[in-house]
């Protein structure tokens, strides 16, 4: 006999939480399957303990700008008691906390690896080796999340190395580390751990420039910066692994394609990721296993009749973020309850920020996206450093802060700030981009002073005036 909800969740990361929660608030039973920890990658692998890793750097580079308030800075870096907090704000990897809150909201957590198996239809592998059967009368939703990729470099999948779960959980430094990828994960972990005292980095990029879904001005300053604080970065031909040797757990050896060689005591393989769909049941409902699920914008998976099938978060790949796959799974709470909602903003306003120093913080359009568009755009900048606000804030804040602007419609299409701390100023672009708020009504959006959010004034200058 199968356990009947109205919906059943296969996942439960950020993504899956969220589509439960928002699915019991519209008073449907539903079962919430988890094979690992309640929470996900992010609470205990990825956004949350890299942030916690990054943080302390970052609060001390601020006070370091803040004559009177660097004096006070007299040692450096505690990395015990940044590894501390890194454990308390993974709740030490213990998902009790999580657990509460899907007991709170009185969904019903099955503990085990979540299977599709027919229409409507999941199987659960339990710990204890019994498959518990479930039925959906409504929906079931795949959040299943994705998994380090591993790049076609000869010898990696034979060496030990490491992966966003090795490198966010790791209890020390190691002495030197090539990172493999100059995507926002690779960036950060680089510079992260480079804070905590890995002597050498080594950060190796195959396309031609770090953060390469950026603006072209940003990867420039995050490189500057980076090897300016003694980080290597190769990027393009040099940039190219093209081998990788390793004995056991001794040191390993990279080649690059220009035969650069380099030895390390670890190796990051941080360049993308792949679907969690393996083993997933998908080939019971005519999905071909191992990839991406493709989504409508109501979240349905296309080419599964009946409408019951929907997929969300990473595991669809539309926008590979906490924040987007929590709002694809409040929207799949809506539709299953027949609300008439589409997702758009994962694919138009996608807000993404990396905690690196600089910060790049990002949303809507780059320049040549929007000109590829066919969007007849400006594009305005001002030093993020060149307002009072900055000069309060602290010495040397440098950075740029860019719109681009639709000449046609006169709307912000994206927005990109770089500079300490710039994540907060995110949002209001966000706002802009999202709502197409006319630039003549942003004029009366008065930033306060003296805050840096002030470029947003010189910004309309620039664009009205060309001042
Ligand atoms: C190092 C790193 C840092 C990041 N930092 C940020 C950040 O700062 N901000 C941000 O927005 N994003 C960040 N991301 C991306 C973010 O982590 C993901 O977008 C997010 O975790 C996706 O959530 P999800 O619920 O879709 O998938 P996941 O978090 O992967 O959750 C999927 C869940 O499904 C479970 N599962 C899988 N298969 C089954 C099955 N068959 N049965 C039962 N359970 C199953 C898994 O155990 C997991 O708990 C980061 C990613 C990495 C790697």
């Amino acid at each position: 006999m199968a356990d009947e909800f109205d919906v059943v969740v296969i996942g439960g990361g950020s993504t899956g939480e969220n589509a439960a929660g928002r699915a019991r608030e519209h008073g449907l039973a539903v079962a919430l399957v988890e094979s690992e920890l309640v929470g996900g990658e992010c609470s205990y692998w990825a956004c949350m303990p890299s942030k916690a890793l990054l943080r302390p750097s970052e609060a001390l580079a601020a006070v370091r700008r803040v004559p009177g308030a660097a004096q006070a800075v007299t040692g450096e870096l505690d990395v015990a008691a940044v590894l501390d907090r890194r454990d308390a704000i993974t709740a030490h990897w213990d998902d009790k906390y999580q657990v509460q809150w899907v007991d709170g909201v009185d969904a019903e957590l099955v503990r085990g690896r979540g299977r599709l198996a027919g229409e409507r239809r999941v199987e659960v592998d339990q710990r204890d080796g019994s498959t518990r059967k479930l039925t959906a009368s409504k929906a079931v939703v795949v959040a299943t999340g994705s998994l380090a990729a591993i790049p076609p470099v000869s010898g990696l999948r034979d060496v030990k190395t490491w992966d966003n779960r090795d490198i966010t959980s790791a209890e020390e430094a190691p002495r030197s580390l090539f990172v493999l990828g100059g995507g926002v994960v690779g960036c950060e972990m680089a510079q992260a751990w480079h804070s905590l005292g890995t002597e050498t980095v080594i950060l190796a990029e195959a396309l031609d420039r770090l953060l390469p879904n950026e603006e072209p001005f940003a990867s420039g300053e995050l490189t500057a910066a980076m090897e300016s604080q003694g980080i290597t970065v190769r990027t393009g031909s040099s940039g190219r692994a093209g081998r990788v040797d390793r004995e056991g757990d001794g040191p390993v050896a990279v080649t690059m394609d220009d035969g650069a060689r380099f030895t390390a005591d670890e190796i990051l393989v941080a360049a993308g990721r792949r679907p969690a769909t393996e083993d997933l049941g998908l080939e019971t409902v005519g999905l071909e296993p191992g990839k991406w699920i493709e989504v409508d914008d109501h979240l349905r998976v296309r080419g599964v009749d009946g409408g019951w099938l929907y997929a969300a978060g990473d595991v669809n790949g539309r926008a590979l973020l906490t924040h987007m796959g929590k709002y694809q799974a409040r929207i799949v709470g809506d539709v299953i309850v027949g609300k008439d909602i589409e997702a758009w903003a994962d694919n138009r306003a996608v807000p993404s920020v990396a905690f690196t120093e600089p910060q790049v913080a990002s949303v809507g359009m780059k320049v040549q996206e929007a000109r590829d568009a066919g969007l007849d755009v400006a594009v305005v900048q001002h030093a993020t450093g060149a307002v009072a606000g900055a000069a309060v804030f602290g010495k040397g804040i440098e950075g740029t802060c860019q719109l681009v602007i639709d000449e046609d419609r006169e709307v912000v299409v994206g927005a990109t700030f770089t500079g300490p701390g710039v994540q907060e100023m995110l949002h209001a672009a966000t706002i802009a981009v999202a709502g197409e708020v006319p630039l003549e009504l942003i004029w009366h959006s008065v930033p306060a002073f003296p805050t840096i959010s002030e470029v947003w004034l010189r910004l309309l200058e620039e664009y009205k005036y060309g001042l």
